[in-house]
C-alpha cells in the first residue's frame, strides 16, 4: 500500500458526512466469488442465456438453471471479508448514505449491511423468486430438486417458473432501486467506487450523479476506468487492503 494514498483516504473519510458507494466485482475477488467478464470469466466459454430466451424455451430454463448450479457451492459458501466489513463499520458511524452493489453475490447483506442502506442493482444469487407470483425464498430447495431430476423448478404456491432473483441479460434494471441510488449518490458528500472498472451502464452512472452534484470521488480499482480524469483520489490497488485500513483509522 502506498502511504500517501492511505492518507489521503483516511482524511476524505474522515471529513464525509454522506458517504454514496458504489461496488463491483472487484471488492469480492478475495471472497473467492467468480468473475464472470474478467479474462477467466466463465461467460468466455459459454453464452449467457437472455430473459427472454428464459421465459419461452424449456431447453434454455434447463440450460441457465445447469449454469446457476455449477455456480451454487461457490456462492453458498463465500464468506464476505475485510472490505465488506469495513463499509459496515462506516454505517456505525453514521457516514453511509447508501451502498449500490452491481454484484449479486449477496456478501454486503452477509456482512451485515442494513437493508434500507442497500441497493442490489442486479438482484443477488441468495434468493429465487416466481415469475408469476413474485414469491421469493431461499435457493436452497429449487437446486437440489433440479440438480436430482434435471427439471427447471416451479414455485410450490402458484406452479409458475422459478428463477435467481438477479438480473438476466436482456433485463431491465429495477426502476425504483435505481432511482432510490440516484437520489443517494447526488445527496452525497463524498463517492466511493470500489472494486469496479466503471464500464456497464447505467449502473455506472450512478457515482457520476453524486460528482456532479458536487461531491468528491474516490476510486480504488485494480485497473483503468473511464471516471479516472474525474477522480478526487484514484488509488490503483486492491480495495480490500486499502478500505480496510482507512476505516480502521476513523
Ligand atoms: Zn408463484
Amino acid at each position: 500500500m502506498q502511504a500517501n494514498w492511505l492518507e489521503a483516504l483516511v482524511r476524505l473519510l474522515d471529513e464525509a458526512q454522506r458517504v454514496f458507494v458504489f461496488t463491483g466485482a472487484g471488492i469480492s475477488t478475495r471472497s473467492n466469488i467468480p468473475d464472470f467478464r474478467g479474462p477467466q470469466g466463465i461467460y468466455k466459454d459459454r453464452s449467457p442465456v437472455y430473459f427472454q430466451e428464459f421465459v419461452a424455451s424449456e431447453a434454455s430454463r434447463r440450460e441457465y438453471w445447469a449454469f446457476k448450479l455449477e455456480g451454487y457451492g461457490a456462492f453458498r459458501d463465500a464468506q464476505p471479508n475485510a472490505a465488506h466489513h469495513a463499509l459496515v463499520t462506516l454505517e456505525k458511524l453514521r457516514k453511509l448514505n447508501l451502498l449500490a452493489t452491481q454484484n449479486v453475490d449477496g456478501l454486503h447483506q452477509a456482512a451485515g449491511t442494513s437493508h434500507e442502506r442497500l441497493v442490489e442493482l442486479h438482484g443477488s444469487n441468495r434468493s429465487v423468486e416466481c415469475l408469476e407470483c413474485g414469491r421469493q425464498e431461499s435457493p436452497e430447495r429449487c437446486m437440489k430438486e433440479f440438480e436430482a431430476s434435471g427439471e427447471p423448478p416451479k414455485c410450490i404456491a402458484c406452479g409458475g417458473w422459478m428463477k435467481p432473483a438477479v438480473v438476466m441479460f436482456g433485463q431491465g434494471l429495477d426502476m425504483g432501486r435505481l432511482r432510490k441510488a440516484q437520489a443517494c449518490s447526488r445527496a452525497a458528500d463524498l463517492v466511493l467506487a470500489l472494486g469496479s472498472s466503471l464500464v456497464v451502464t447505467p449502473a455506472s452512472d450512478l457515482p457520476l450523479a453524486g460528482v456532479q452534484a458536487g461531491a468528491k470521488y474516490v476510486i480504488i480499482n485494480q485497473g483503468a476506468t473511464p471516471q479516472d480524469r474525474l477522480a478526487t483520489l484514484r488509488i490503483e490497488g486492491d480495495v480490500v487492503d486499502y478500505l480496510a485500513a482507512a476505516v480502521a483509522r476513523l
